[in-house]
């Protein structure tokens, strides 16, 4: 039997891999564009490659994942974090888990772990197509045609569709798979950018370039996305770090245009209730009565950020703390945890991952197999699944990867 990959990302690898140890026999032909495997491998996670998750407990790890969780169940019950991290540690990658539960290689280099499939398809004898782009995919009664440059037509029993999104095109994911998806019968939904910084109209956030919070809340008024919390930067155009990218996965289909802004409110006291806060301002303005309010609320907050506090609950940053009226530390309080930014578009080009993609209705979770056109499997980022940073979406490309390749040998 003969395979198609096209895509030598972190799905397509792990399938290839999985076909060439469970079935030998089986001729393995990965088609990757660029001159070498695994290119947006190699740079995730700041170039140390965050391979998975340390978590453990499936139903958190669901969570990690604002579209496609149920979708993923057997792939992860099959190849779940754990076996993860065994199977690159037995394939001569040792992995380290560190505080926050990202898992790394312990050389925190992610060539490490695209060499661990090169040696494999090395001694394996997996056809590697490099510098070939797929162009074009026919299906006829023997199978799969795929086009592409610098070889004949190739003929394949089976293909695997691993192309990814289109996040960081650069890398190689322009997005290709998702016309091969639809000339093959497929319906692609919808895409957004996910894991992205955002821009904002506010001008005064400028003037906080570099200010970091540990850990402050976002929302919005669009009913649609939840609350969440973690920590964050103001840029120079906006707002990005952490909960910023989980925010932008879960608003991944709000419009954030001039013409529509998003309002993404900033709680920068997630913790506490809106009468803690007052409580602990009036105590501040009365220890301190003869300081300005823009000092003492610059005990709670960077000071650059205090007189913005200021400009937004429209108090005189030089009033005394004594002189404040209840209304005003109400106004103070209001605002610390409801700081409001327009968001008119997303970090271009800097977002992680693609949300959308592949139908998840037309692929048989428990295969990775189209419904609509047999012998034809679809794994990774190109299918309508997207994580949170973590480690997630590797743990996603890895495991439906790993049940791709694992069904094809059947
Ligand atoms: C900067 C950055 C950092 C990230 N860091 C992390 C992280 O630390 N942890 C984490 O879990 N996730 C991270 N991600 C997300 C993660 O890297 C992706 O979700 C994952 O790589 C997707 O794997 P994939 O195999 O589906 O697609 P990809 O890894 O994108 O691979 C697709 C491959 O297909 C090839 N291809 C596309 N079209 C064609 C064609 N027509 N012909 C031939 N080849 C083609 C591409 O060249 C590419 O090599 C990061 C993403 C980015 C952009």
């Amino acid at each position: 039997m003969k395979v198609g990959i096209i895509g030598g990302g972190a799905a397509g690898l792990m399938a290839a891999a999985t076909i060439t140890e469970t079935h030998p026999e089986i001729e393995v032909f990965l088609i990757e564009r660029n001159p070498e495997l695994g290119k947006k491998v190699v740079i995730s996670g700041g170039g140390r490659c965050n391979v998975t998750t340390g978590l453990r407990d499936m139903k958190t790890l669901f969570t990690k994942y604002p579209r496609g969780s149920k979708f993923l169940s057997s792939a992860f019950y099959g190849f779940p974090p754990e076996a993860v991290f065994e199977w690159f540690e037995t394939h001569g990658v040792p992995l380290k888990i560190e505080d926050d539960g990202r898992v790394f290689p312990v050389s925190d280099n992610g060539n490490d772990v695209v060499r661990a499939f090169e040696n494999l398809f090395e001694k394996h004898a997996v056809h590697i197509l490099l510098s070939h782009t797929a162009k074009l995919v026919e299906k006829n009664t023997d199978g799969f045609i795929v086009h592409c440059t610098g070889h004949s037509p190739l003929v394949v029993d089976k293909l695997i569709i691993t192309t990814g999104g289109q996040a960081y095109r650069h890398t190689g994911s322009t997005g290709d798979g998702y016309g091969f998806a639809e000339a093959l019968g497929h319906t692609v939904t919808p895409l957004a950018a996910s894991l992205s910084s955002f821009i904002s109209r506010d001008t005064w956030i400028k003037e906080l370039a570099g200010v970091s919070w540990g850990y402050a809340g976002l929302s919005t008024d669009r009913a649609a996305t939840p609350p969440i919390a973690g920590p964050f930067l103001f840029t120079h155009s906006g707002i990005t770090g952490p909960v910023v990218f989980a925010f932008s996965a879960l608003a991944a289909f709000e419009p954030a245009t001039p013409k529509t802004p998003l309002t993404i409110f900033i709680n920068l006291f997630p913790d506490n209730t809106h009468v803690q806060i007052e409580t602990q301002i009036r105590a501040a303005c009365t220890l301190h009565a003869k300081k300005s309010i823009e000092n003492i609320i610059a005990g709670f907050v960077p000071k650059s950020l205090a007189k913005n506090i200021c400009g937004m609950a429209e108090i005189d940053a030089e009033l005394h703390g004594g002189d404040m009226s209840k209304k005003q530390i109400e106004r103070i309080a209001q605002t610390l945890q409801h700081i409001p930014i327009h968001a008119i578009g997303r970090g271009a080009g800097d977002e992680f991952v693609t949300a959308g993609g592949v139908e998840l209705s037309e692929v048989n979770p428990s295969r990775m197999e189209s419904k609509i056109s047999p012998g034809l499997f679809f794994a990774g980022e190109i299918l309508n699944v997207d994580g949170f940073t973590g480690g997630f979406n590797l743990q996603a490309s890895w495991a439906t990867g790993r049940l791709a390749g694992l069904s094809i040998a059947e």
